[in-house]
């Protein structure tokens, strides 16, 4: 037949097994990325993204000053080659060289810009992924650290498990029913000691009827929290 001390020390092992378990739990809270590292990446797909864009830009920039200059030059040749003699067509011809000019330099400030925004992304892509690698770098350190000893509770866990088995088959059946709703119910507490005559759990004093049968280790339930009490 089981006794309070048997029920008091399952109370014991169940109290190590929530600890455990929330320290598992905040171990897995803890190997989220942490939000520098998450950032960081972000801000690095941004810059890729803006990079790509540039890019295109540029690109598109070198092609129009090339077409520009391809026909500048040709309007150009064609303006000194002596071949025009009519002064209408001439002056056509000047007014065409102006406005390409013109445009090739309004295209060719376009591209400076471009190129601009470009070095300064490349830079800023640099600097991010400089800092990408040392919280990478930091991240492993600390995460491996977290897998392992995620490993040591889990194995401390399974222990104290098996323990815990062994623990609960001596009590019986309707104490253990009781206790289990009570560790639910009363914060992980199904039973307490008695202190005096007061309950450890609520602190509230009972009669000494209820403290004799505590202390001659009957099954006795706070008459206050319901807790089962132990003699101290
Ligand atoms: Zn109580």
């Amino acid at each position: 037949m089981a006794t309070p001390k048997d029920l008091f020390a399952l109370q014991k092992i169940d109290t190590s097994l929530f600890t455990l378990r929330a320290k598992l739990h905040e171990i897995q809270r803890d190997l989220q990325e942490p939000d520098d590292l998450v950032s960081t990446k972000a801000v690095i797909l941004k810059l890729n993204e803006a990079l790509g864009t540039t890019g295109a830009q540029v690109k598109d920039s070198e092609l129009q000053v090339g077409s520009l200059q391809a026909k500048l030059n040709k309007s150009t040749d064609l303006l000194y080659s002596g071949k025009i003699k009519n002064p209408k067509e001439l002056e056509d011809i000047e007014n065409e060289v102006k406005s390409l000019t013109g445009r090739v330099e309004t295209v060719e400030l376009e591209l400076m810009e471009h190129l601009e925004t470009q070095e300064s992304l490349k830079s800023d892509l640099e600097t991010n992924q400089i800092m990408l690698q040392e919280l990478e770098a930091d991240w492993e350190v600390k995460s491996a650290t977290l897998r392992t000893e995620q490993q040591e509770v889990a194995v401390e866990m399974k222990g104290i498990l098996e323990k815990r088995k062994g623990q609960a088959e001596k009590i019986d059946a309707s104490i253990m029913g009781n206790y289990v709703k009570l560790l639910k119910a009363k914060s992980g507490l199904g039973i307490v000691k008695l202190s005096g005559s007061k309950c450890e759990g609520c602190k509230i004093g009972m009669d000494g009827g209820a403290v004799r049968q505590v202390n001659s280790n009957q099954w006795v339930n706070c008459p206050s929290c319901g807790r089962f009490l132990i003699k101290e």
